[in-house]
């Protein structure tokens, strides 16, 4: 009698070399072995490091995940270390960076078809465009990871097939997204590189990843359909029904304080200092993992912590050059708000701190990862987009699931550029907006949205939740697609 038992699926996952990007790739390939998949998970040494703890403890636990590295080619002519985008000293390497990683294309290639099982897919982020010819030549299909949501997806491609930024005369003039389910405005100035003209540097590189996008199979989203199920339905109407909402990834992953880098400070120190505060009392700040702000911006942003007199956890980047900290001694700021700061310089355990009943809002730059974090937290958030897709998820923050409040940033600052700005958002918008979110009247009504969202983020991840479907969804019909019972 022939036996029913389902093949052993294998996913070949290959994420791109940028915390936000790999963060929520190592979870979903936990998410994808819990659910029986067999994964393999590519990337270099360094990025290694990064996933491996949560890796680890994930496989101890006997999900079957690989970890496989591949060398970036020498002489990569880039900085010692630089394997990842937040590590690439200047704007102008960008381009540089992408040629060192798609001399990955044929070592992929020998590794792919050196694997056993043989994958049954290719679940790649859409930066590594040269994926899809692996996935043509070995005759599998191609589903493309997006690091974004379906509301940032929609308002994307609705600006694009319409050309409607084109239309306005002025960087600064508002215009109306059309065929949206809600009135969204936005000016062209804030728009990500592949539409705003401050990028015309690497269009070229945008137009790439957009082309290679076109051929993907399906879509594999960070997100989950209570959230924005308006525009879960648009986007699949784009995209032939094939998007995959599986998220929020976080959720899955249970070694909190080993996401992404080795954080520089101690994580029970960070728990202690929290637990001496009240509830829903201190504001978190980070800025993600790429975003840089000048000196000027940075200290309009101590001054708005400062003047709010509220408790902070102050996530910010290495001080390479020592002139944060210089400033921070000699201005005396750091005296001032001692005790009632926390400022941690380098990586900070995010989820930890999110996590903690004393966080009573998350000041962030909107990267699509935060923001879920953020909802998985229940904390209401402050809204600094700093460039990509960040100003389409603080309009859903602020204007559509309504639990933030934004400083008011009007432009887009593109990686690399934050010296041609200076200071856009002044310490008095962001101590305002700290205070209406702690302590005005409404605040409460906002609090409670953002905790009614956590509770169904987590549903969504439960048996019989949205997003536990989809995963069985997904595996289901590479399953029937290997089998040959679909067309690709
Ligand atoms: N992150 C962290 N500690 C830090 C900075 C960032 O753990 O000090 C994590 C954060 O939790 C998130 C990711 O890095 O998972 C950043 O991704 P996001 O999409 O929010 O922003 P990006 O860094 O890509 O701009």
């Amino acid at each position: 009698m022939a036996s029913s038992k389902p093949p052993q699926m294998h996913f070949f996952l290959v994420p791109f070399m940028c915390p936000g990007h790999i963060i929520p790739m190592a979870d979903i390939a936990i998410v994808l072995a819990q659910h029986g998949v067999l994964v393999t998970l590519v990337t270099t040494p360094l990025n290694a490091i990064r996933i491996k703890p949560a890796i680890d403890s994930a496989v101890e636990s006997k999900l079957l995940i690989r970890l496989v590295q591949l060398k970036l080619s020498e002489p990569t002519g880039l900085p010692e270390g630089c394997e990842s985008v937040e590590s690439i000293p200047s704007r102008s390497l960008i381009r540089h960076f992408l040629a060192v990683v798609s001399k990955l294309q044929q070592p992929m290639e020998q590794l792919f078809q050196q694997q056993k099982p043989v994958p049954n897919c290719i679940l790649a982020d859409k930066h590594i465009v040269w994926i899809k010819d692996i996935a043509t030549k070995f005759q599998v299909p191609w589903l493309m990871f997006d690091g974004t949501g379906c509301f940032a997806s929609v308002c994307n491609s609705n600006v694009l097939q319409s050309k409607v930024h084109e239309t306005v005369p002025l960087p600064f003039q508002p215009f109306v997204v059309p065929n949206m389910p809600h009135h969204i405005e936005f000016t062209r100035e804030q728009l990500p590189g592949n539409l705003n003209p401050i990028c015309q540097d690497i269009e070229d590189l945008h137009e790439s990843v957009a082309a290679a996008e076109e051929e993907a199979y399906g879509v594999v989203v960070n997100s989950f359909e209570d959230l924005e199920l308006e525009y879960v339905k648009e986007y699949q109407k784009t995209k032939g029904g094939r998007v995959w909402c599986i998220g929020p990834v976080s959720l899955s992953n249970k070694a909190l304080a080993h996401r992404g880098n080795k954080a520089v400070v101690d994580e029970n120190e960070c728990i202690r200092w929290l637990n001496s505060w009240p509830q829903k009392s201190v504001v978190y700040v980070c800025l993600g993992s790429v975003s840089r702000l000048t000196l000027q911006q940075l200290t309009e942003l101590a001054f708005g912590l400062e003047e709010s007199e509220c408790p902070f956890v102050w996530a910010m980047r290495e001080d390479k050059t020592g002139e944060v900290g210089k400033w921070m001694s000699e201005d005396g700021f750091k005296e001032r708000t001692k005790g009632r700061g926390f400022i941690i310089c380098g990586w900070a355990p995010q989820l930890v701190i999110l996590s903690h009943p004393s966080i009573g809002v998350f000041l962030t730059h909107c990267g699509w990862n935060s923001t879920m974090e953020g909802i998985c937290a229940g904390v209401p958030m402050i809204t600094w987009p700093m460039f990509s897709d960040q100003f389409y998820n603080e309009k859903l923050i602020v204007q559509i699931l309504n639990i933030g409040e934004s400083v008011g940033s009007k432009v887009a600052v593109p990686m690399g550029m934050q010296d041609r700005f200076g200071v856009l958002v002044r310490r008095k918008s962001i101590q305002n907006a700290i205070v209406k979110v702690l302590l005005e009247n409404g605040a409460e009504d906002r609090k409670v949205r953002a905790e009614r969202l956590a509770i169904k983020a987590n549903k969504s991840k439960e048996e019989g939740g949205s997003s536990c479907l989809n995963i069985k969804n997904l595996i289901q019909h590479i399953t029937e697609l290997s089998l040959g019972q679909y067309q690709t």
